[in-house]
């Protein structure tokens, strides 16, 4: 079995895409070796495809009000201890002078599903950010209609972010009421069609979920020819179904970000705040095993609290200056630099580093 895992890595290093099989077998090993090796021959593979830059994405979490019930997250309608807030368009769009002082290239504007901040305030927020501060603009937004999706990207958003969450239907649904897995991945393929760098991703540790719905979500990930993806633990949030549930785990969301790696060599990975979460080191972790972005916190400091997807989330009290200069701290800790300008994907630009 050692032997059999190690070469599969090896051959994924000069390019073999892995099987669902294969890929279930590396999450579910215990051996050392094996892991030591998956996490080392990702790190070379992040080196050679995208490089040692790691892109900084300028995160402003503008409302939490929201219309799905999902069991896991901590501002879904059912709670009813959480405080709701929405930001003004022009204090959202203030909110970012800051980043762009910092050089960071890239906005994403991230909230509950919350349709007050109707077609024509979304594009106006594009248009904004866009004009005076010339950053790249990625919407997580969640699922909206076709037309809505067009028009941000006419009006100039690069990029959208729509986790899948998890490739099993069944758990999908479990977990979503009132949603499918289907929709969801509908809506993922409207936002490539529609030219938008696109992004995934999924929880580790769900209630259920198993190492081979694990193996699914990578190949889904590199099957759809995704730009971007987010892996992260889940944790349990307060006031919600699940929040006796056990939280996931460092060793198998690294896994999963190496085995994307392996998978989809070009893939922009951030090193997620749930990670951060979960451990102090974990997103430097993270980064030496696959990941290449990182999303600091630009959400105004007095609604920070109230954008509370999980329990003890990362970053919740820290000031920007401190969370970018520890970033910055620990990137040049372990040899890596600041990307500069937005941060494209590289996927179908020729380049390979
Ligand atoms: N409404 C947007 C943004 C959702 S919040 C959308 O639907 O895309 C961003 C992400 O936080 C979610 O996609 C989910 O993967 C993650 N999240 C929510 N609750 C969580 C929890 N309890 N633990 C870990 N991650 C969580």
């Amino acid at each position: 079995m050692q032997s059999r895992l190690l070469k599969i890595i090896e051959e994924a290093e000069r390019g073999r895409p892995m099987t669902v099989e294969e890929m279930t077998d590396i999450f579910a090993t215990d051996d050392e070796d094996i892991r030591r090796t998956l996490f080392e021959v990702a790190d070379r593979v992040r080196h050679k495809s995208v490089g040692d830059a790691v892109y900084l994405r300028a995160l402003v979490e503008f409302s939490n009000h929201c219309r799905n019930n999902c069991s896991y997250c901590g501002i879904r309608p059912g709670n009813r201890q959480v405080k709701r807030y929405r930001m003004e368009p022009e204090e959202i769009v203030e909110a970012l002078a800051v980043a762009h002082r910092l050089n960071i290239g890239t906005a994403v504007l991230q909230s509950g599903e919350d349709l007050w901040y109707d077609t024509g305030k979304i594009v106006w927020m594009i248009r904004e950010i866009k004009e005076r501060y010339g950053m790249a603009v990625t919407l997580s937004l969640g699922e909206r209609s076709y037309e809505d999706y067009q028009a941000f990207r006419e009006a100039g958003a690069d990029r959208y972010l729509l986790r899948h969450e998890t490739s099993d239907p069944e758990l999908y649904a479990g977990l979503h009421p009132g949603m499918t897995l289907q929709h969801r991945l509908c809506c993922l393929r409207q936002l490539k069609e529609l030219g938008y760098q696109t992004g995934s991703g999924n929880m580790v540790g769900l209630p259920g979920q198993t190492c081979l719905s694990l193996a699914h979500d990578v190949a889904f990930i590199r099957d759809m020819g995704l730009e971007m993806a987010g892996i992260g633990p889940f944790i349990p949030a307060e006031d919600t179904p699940l929040s006796n549930a056990e939280c996931g785990t460092l060793d198998v969301v690294l896994r999963e970000v190496a085995l994307l790696r392996l998978n989809s060599p070009l893939l922009m990975i951030p090193a997620t705040t749930a990670v951060a979460t979960l451990d102090s080191q974990g997103r430097q972790q993270a980064l030496q095993c696959g990941a290449n972005i990182l999303m600091p916190n630009f959400t105004p400091l007095r609604y920070r609290e109230r954008y509370r997807l999980y329990a003890g989330k990362a970053c919740s009290n820290e000031s920007f200056e401190q969370c970018i200069g520890s970033m910055f701290g620990m990137l040049s800790s372990i040899g890596r630099s600041v990307g500069k300008g937005p941060g494209h994907s590289l996927k179908g630009s020729g380049v390979y580093i």
